[in-house]
């Protein structure tokens, strides 16, 4: 009797064991929409008398690109830029007091609960029996980490990376230290910046699957593929075992 074709059903599918690099932030669970409340907040407390909230907004948004190249991803990041806009575009000067106000809009952020993209953790627990998952995030190692363990998500990863920067360099030292193919080694995540364009140049196939509220520095067009790899574009998390 032959074996039973596991693909029989499911014809888009991958054949079994690929690897599949899984970005966190924006893909297995919320994150920007916390940043995008927290500056709601920040903007509506500034409130600037010269500036529109569209041109703090866009201030804050430099600001930002400028903290992160010097200090990294991560809520301190995030809490350093409040406090350099805020002092940019005031004359005044922060008091201890406006100091800790601004921090709070940070802070609010830590304290949020995890919330999972639907069906998140049905569908990796099922790619998980045939594939190889590595989750490939970037920022500050401590506070991604720790989001892993608080998701209950933990499990089903073999491997967790937390890079400086998503760069298509990064990815190719994680494919050494990984021994991933590039033919069966796919990229999964929503920025275009980060998970998609990078891999895309390190050799990987990629699976885009945007979020609404990208934030805003991740933004990029989604390049073509290089001859002989991937890209595909899903709607939902869900989607993926159609095709692994
Ligand atoms: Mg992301």
């Amino acid at each position: 009797m032959p074996s039973l074709n596991h693909t029989a059903n499911h014809p888009f599918r991958h054949p079994a064991n690929q690897t599949l690099l899984i970005d966190a932030d924006d893909t297995l669970w919320e994150n920007n929409i916390y940043f995008e409340r927290a500056i709601t907040s920040f903007i509506s407390y500034l409130d600037h008398r010269v500036h529109t909230p569209e041109e703090v907004r866009g201030h804050l948004n430099r600001v930002e690109h400028a903290t992160v190249v010097a200090h990294g991803y991560g809520l301190h990041s995030f809490r350093r830029s409040l406090v350099t806009c805020f002092e940019q575009l005031t004359d005044i000067p922060i008091t201890a007091e406006k100091h800790r106000r601004i921090e709070s809009f940070a802070e609010s952020i830590a304290d949020q609960e995890i919330e999972l993209l639907p069906n998140v953790a049905t569908t990796l627990a099922d790619l998980a029996t045939r594939h190889r998952l590595i989750m490939v995030t970037k920022g500050d190692p401590d506070e991604q980490t720790d989001k892993l363990q608080r998701s209950g998500l933990a499990p089903h990863f073999t491997a967790v990376e937390v890079l400086r920067e998503k760069h298509h360099g990064a990815y190719r030292t994680l494919a050494d230290h990984h021994q991933c193919e590039a033919c069966t080694t796919w990229m999964i995540g929503n920025s275009p910046r980060s998970d998609i364009n990078p891999a895309l140049a390190a050799g990987f196939h990629a699976i885009f699957i945007p979020h609404d509220f990208t934030w805003v520095l991740e933004h990029e067009v989604v390049n073509q593929p290089p001859s002989g790899q991937q890209l595909l574009e899903l709607a939902a998390f869900a989607d993926l075992t159609r095709y692994f």
